[in-house]
């Protein structure tokens, strides 16, 4: 069983994810954390997040072990992240580590789950079930801002939502495997939803009741 759950920044999907894969007993990856990792390899390295030929050379560089590293929940891996994965090569290079995860899941689980922009309609084009899961950009935002905030670190609400839609208009207007669902997806819109009205719709989809 593979799912294959896309949506922008805040939407919901990673929480989502790791609640279904605990459900159905799936192996899940968190696709943007390749990117993630590529983008803060390159900075780490001296290098500059635009410079698609050395962004290209950390993605066919990258190691399972690199998705380990701890700053890449942050702001500045986030931002690094939607840079590096506009350049065709970089998103080359990541597509057989998603696709191989998807094929052969770790540690004998009987599917997997896969999150990120592009994995329905790129990725896993033949997922069992496909989920574009989104919600207005001032309530992603708002999450965003809450979230940095319980987390301790300083944020200024008017910048996290310039940022959240300077990602968004990067990561949908990409040339290659922009944001946007896949024409068999469900849409959920989470903008009204807390986290179990979210699983519970998305289980229902998968279930075929919706
Ligand atoms: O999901 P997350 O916020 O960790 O993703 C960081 C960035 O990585 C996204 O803004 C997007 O540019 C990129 N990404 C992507 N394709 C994916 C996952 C993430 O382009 N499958």
């Amino acid at each position: 069983m593979i799912i294959a759950i896309d949506g922008p920044a805040a939407a919901g999907k990673g929480t989502l994810a790791r609640r279904l894969a605990e459900h159905f007993g799936l192996a899940l990856l968190d696709t943007g954390l390749l990117y993630r990792a590529v983008g803060m390899n390159l900075i780490r390295a001296g290098g500059d997040a635009d410079d698609a030929d050395a962004a290209a050379e950390a993605a066919r560089a990258l190691k399972p072990e690199d998705l380990e590293a701890d700053d890449l929940r942050g702001d500045s891996a986030a931002d690094a992240a939607s840079r590096v994965s506009a350049v065709p090569d970089v998103r080359a290079a990541l597509l057989e580590f998603q696709r191989e995860f998807a094929a052969n899941p770790p540690e004998g689980a009987k599917g997997a789950i896969l999150d990120g922009r592009d994995i329905g309609t790129v990725v896993c084009p033949e997922a069992d079930a496909k989920l574009f899961v989104t919600a207005g950009v001032e309530v992603r935002a708002e999450r965003r801002y809450l979230e940095l905030r319980e987390r301790g670190l300083d944020a200024i609400h008017g910048r996290v939502l310039a940022d959240m839609k300077e990602r968004d208009a990067r990561d949908s207007d990409r040339a290659v495997s922009p944001l946007e669902p896949a024409k068999d997806a469900y849409f959920l819109d989470t903008s009204d939803l807390d986290a179990d009205q979210a699983f519970a719709a998305a289980l229902d989809f998968i279930h075929g009741n919706k």
